[in-house]
Formats: structure tokens, sequence, C-alpha cells
């Protein structure tokens, strides 16, 4: 024990000579939820595309930072601007209900879109503001740390993807993307206008469901 007294004092010495007068305390991990407000605060700053001049709120998402699906939609509207929420407005209640319908609330998943800032008139998103953004998304499946994704419309599937094909060939199956499997299907907005298509994205989510199960094990 001396040994170790001498040692840490000579160490403190040494510290003192360099004009070292505090040692910091080593910060803690901020964990899923942290790394989440962090990049929160990245987004509400960000100038990289265009579409910050005309945003009211950024939107990151919203859920469980340690969800194991991951819902990713397109862009915020006028209703998620508003509020700075994801998935609020009309398409929004759609998802909630689908969510409900899987047996989940949506505090249990996680909710984000591929832009984070939205687009004047709900336009299509360019191919330039989506590689600005894309980063964004990027570290927030690496934080969360997802199981499964299911992607909401075409431009979510073709983004993750890296892939031109229509989500009328993509939806129904799974693809892998970095170890985690993808699921894309409608954008509720789209089935809102399009409401026979209902029946072919409760057959995506049923899907989902089944895998949701077996991740947890509660499935075959
Ligand atoms: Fe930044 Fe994305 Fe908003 Fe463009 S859309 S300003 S890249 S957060």
């Amino acid at each position: 024990m001396d040994e170790l007294h001498r040692s840490l004092r000579a160490y403190l010495k040494h510290l003192e000579l360099l004009g070292v007068e505090d040692i910091p305390s080593p910060s803690p991990d901020p964990g899923p939820e942290g790394q989440l407000q962090e990049l929160k605060q990245e987004v509400l700053q960000c100038r990289a595309c265009p579409l910050h001049r005309t945003r009211r709120n950024p939107v990151l998402g919203e859920g469980n930072p340690r969800a194991i699906l991951v819902f990713v939609g397109e862009a915020p509207g006028a209703e998620e601007d508003q509020q700075g929420r994801p998935f609020v407005g009309k398409a929004g209640e759609l998802l909630t209900r689908i969510i409900k319908a899987m047996g989940l609330e949506r505090e249990e998943v996680y909710i984000t879109n591929v832009l984070k800032c939205r687009p004047p008139n709900n336009r299509n998103p360019r191919p330039e503001e989506i590689r600005a953004c894309l980063p964004f998304l990027l570290r927030q499946m690496e934080i969360i740390k997802p199981k499964l994704i299911c992607t909401l419309g075409t431009f979510a599937a073709q983004t993750l993807l890296g892939t031109q094909e229509r989500i009328t060939s993509l939806r129904g199956r799974f693809h892998q993307w970095r170890g985690i499997k993808v699921m894309p299907t409608f954008h509720p907005a789209f089935l809102l206008r399009n409401p026979a298509y209902k029946r072919l994205a409760w057959e995506d989510v049923k899907k989902i469901m089944a895998e949701y199960r077996r991740i947890k094990g509660q499935g075959p």
C-alpha cells in the first residue's frame, strides 16, 4: 500500500510540475438518450441545406432511444414543422393506429424521417437535401441500434437501400441494411389517399410483427 501511495504522490507531483491544477473526472457515458439529445442540438443548429431557411422547427425524431423497431418516413409536414415532432398530423394518426394494431405504443418504437426539416409546400425531397441530411439518420441508427426498420414510402426505402426500385416492388419482403432487417411499406399519407392499398400495408406490418415477436422471444 505504501508503494501505491508513493507512486500516487510522485504522479501528482509530476502533474503539479506540469502546471495541472485539476484532474478532470471522466465524463459519464450519456447513453442513447443523451446522445440523441446531443444530436437534437446539432439538428437545431444545422444549416447544411437550404431547408433551414424555411423550416419552423427541425424534427429529429421521438420515441424509445433503445427501440427494436424504427419507422423512417420522408420529411416533416406542416403539422410536424409546427410542433417539432414527427408524424403528428393525419398521417401520423394513421401511423399511431398501425403501431397500436401491432400491439405496441408509440413510446416503444422510434419514429423519424430521412429529412429533418420540412420541404416548402411538402414538395419531394431533393437529392442534395437527402445527401446533406442523411448523416443524421445514420447516426440515429448507430445510437439506437434497432433490429428492425420499417421505411414509409418511396423516398425512405430508396434512400436507405440505395436503390431506384419502386416501392411496389420493394415492399412485402425484408431487405438487409447494415445487419438490420428493413421492411419497406407505403407511406401513411399515401394510404389515406389510396385506402385500397391498406390491405397490402397490413401484410407488410404482419411480417414486421412476426419478426418483432421472434426477436423478443415470443414467437416461433
Ligand atoms: Fe440540416 Fe437536414 Fe435541415 Fe437540411 S434538412 S438544414 S441537412 S437538418
